[in-house]
């Protein structure tokens, strides 16, 4: 990877942190808003449970924003130390063009098609088994 291709990387990756740190900011002050209301709204049913789903999409929310922050800060400490752009499990380059799309990619296409493979087995709801993981399981790999 060149310089200029590192340093293009590095300022979107600078502003990517910038946005999700100010979301972090609105959602805390969300949920700050909520929690104070609280008392208010006790007595109606309806309202708490309205309320308690306010809180947890603001709080699953927060929740990605601060993995995506975590990322952004591990992809940047990458370019610091010269490991940006290399597959953490096979140590092969990750496709260029996958880094467009996914500055904090940490593993290549291939390794990330394996580890959601094996993710796939790992028990979960139904609700989230997807028409793919049906194909596969009946495909008879397993
Ligand atoms: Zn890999």
């Amino acid at each position: 990877m060149t310089a200029n291709q590192l340093t293009r990387f590095r300022l979107r990756l600078r502003s990517r942190l910038e946005g999700i740190q100010s979301k972090v900011g609105e959602i805390r002050n969300d949920l700050l808003q909520i929690a104070e209301a609280r008392p208010a709204v006790l007595g109606d049913s309806l309202d708490q449970a309205k309320d308690a789903m306010d809180m947890n999409t603001r709080l699953e929310l927060h929740d990605h924003s601060l993995r995506s922050k975590v990322q952004t800060q591990q992809a940047l400490e990458k370019i610091n130390n010269g490991t940006f752009g290399q597959c953490e499990s096979c140590e092969e380059y990750i496709d260029m063009r996958r880094l467009e799309a996914h500055p904090t990619a940490a593993l290549c296409l291939e390794c990330q098609d394996k580890q959601e493979r094996e993710n796939s087995f790992r028990p979960r709801l139904l609700t989230s088994f997807r028409y793919s993981d049906l194909m596969y399981l009946n495909s008879g790999a397993v």
